[in-house]
């Protein structure tokens, strides 16, 4: 029979909001694929948004946009108003000391880039080293590598263990006196390890170096604060938190944005130019250059407010039930083996099956309805150190249901069993 997936989740609640009324906030999620229910298990590429996210954008549209420029005329001052709410909005979410910690960049990539180009290049002479992890996300390699490139520096990589955990031990014997900086995921896209980043950031700070978190898997499953965290610059993409595509955030501490040099030149981003010399704005406006993503920017803004007032504790807790529910359920598929097993584990559910390529699954899954990403995910080292060039991914949100689990292992039963 064809699972009724949208159906079949009465009962469940995320903190004090019903299952099936969040649900309800997802438009897409009421999509027929090959004439079933869609089943979205492909949040870890980017996730669904709320009608909250997508009736913002057109009120936006519909009433506020302008250029950002306060003073010029009413509508100039609602979009600035809309504008900077949402990097309050953002600030508060990750619990920045204030919205001039935060800039908005395209996404994560931008972000990564941004630091690396603009803040740690400048430190690197040859023969410094900048410290990774095995289980980085290639957005989160090439721009140190690029730099490298540029500086003579050197890439060193903490070690995982056979679960896909960083092994501590080795990362703290990656330090020396060459080590300049450390930029490290908290959770993995190809695996979804949640890395003991509390300690990375302690580990770093004792040895006096500065640490960037890559925030891209993590912020929408488990509650993030970067200061409680103590951790120099951290970066998301708002596509993955169920806001707009091309929006992101960069928080980092006012001494780095300040040592920071511009990113991009231009507009918005200077106080004086004359053809001799420039004189820039004070951060964060000095790295924000032209006109901005200043809807989609808004649009994120909606999307923080929409799982704040879930509560991202309650979202940690159903993920969790759901995260162990398909690790347990998939392990009864035959010959299928998961890839990534640390016990601190979120959102993805990585695998591999015995005598079919990882394509082929996920082209058998989507004839179900069920959407899944088969490949490298991006992060080619971390399968290559498991001998793969790539894995079926299935990745949850908080949106989804038993049921949507059950489907998905239903339909890997009736492949092997074809
Ligand atoms: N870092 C991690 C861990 C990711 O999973 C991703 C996206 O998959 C990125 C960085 C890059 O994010 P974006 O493509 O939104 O810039």
């Amino acid at each position: 029979t064809v699972p009724d997936s949208n159906a079949a989740h009465h009962g469940y609640a995320v903190g004090s909001r019903s299952l099936e009324s969040i649900r309800g906030d997802f438009p897409i999620l009421s999509e027929k694929i090959n004439g079933r229910d869609l089943v979205w298990l492909d949040n870890a590429a980017t996730t669904q948004r709320p009608r909250q996210v997508i009736d913002r954008l057109v009120h936006y549209y519909e009433h506020e946009n302008s250029n950002v420029h306060r003073g010029a005329h009413e509508l100039a001052a609602r979009s600035t108003d809309a504008y900077e709410d949402a990097r309050k909005k953002t600030a508060g979410f990750l619990g920045a000391p204030s919205p001039d910690n935060i800039v908005f960049v395209r996404g994560t990539t931008e972000g990564i880039n941004l630091a690396a180009q603009a803040y740690v290049k400048q430190y690197l002479k040859p023969g410094d080293e900048i410290i990774l992890t095995l289980l980085e996300h290639h957005a989160n390699i090439v721009p140190w590598q690029l730099i490298a490139e540029e500086t003579g520096a050197v890439l060193r990589v903490a070690p995982i263990d056979k679960t896909g955990q960083i092994i501590l031990s080795e990362y703290t014997k990656l330090f020396n006196s060459r080590t300049r900086f450390v930029s490290a995921t908290q959770v993995s896209n190809a695996l979804g390890t949640v890395a003991p980043v509390a300690e990375m950031i302690q580990i770093a700070h004792a040895h006096g170096v500065r640490i960037l978190i890559d925030g891209a898997q993590s912020v929408s499953h488990m509650p993030v604060n970067v200061s409680a965290l103590d951790v120099d610059l951290f970066v998301f993409s708002g596509h993955k938190i169920f806001g707009p595509t091309g929006i992101g955030a960069l928080y980092a501490k006012t001494d780095v944005l300040e040592a920071a040099r511009p990113y991009h030149g231009g507009g918005n981003m200077i106080a004086d130019v004359t053809f001799e010399r420039t004189l820039y704005q004070p951060p964060p406006a000095k790295f924000e250059a032209g006109t901005g993503n200043i809807a989609d920017a808004v649009g994120l803004g909606a999307a923080l407010d929409y799982v704040s007032a879930i509560g991202m504790e309650n979202i940690a807790a159903w993920e969790h039930t759901l995260v162990q529910y398909g690790m347990a359920e998939l392990a009864k598929v035959p010959g299928l083996h998961l890839v990534g097993t640390a016990l601190n584990k979120a959102s993805v559910l990585s695998f591999v099956l015995d005598g079919h390529e990882t394509e082929d699954v996920g082209k058998y899954l989507n004839t179900k309805g069920i959407a899944v990403r088969a490949g490298h995910h991006c992060a080619q080292p971390v399968l290559r150190s498991f001998g793969l060039e790539g894995t079926v991914r299935p990745s949850l949100a908080f949106y989804n249901t038993p049921e949507e689990i059950d489907a998905l292992v239903r339909a890997l039963f009736e492949l092997v069993r074809r």
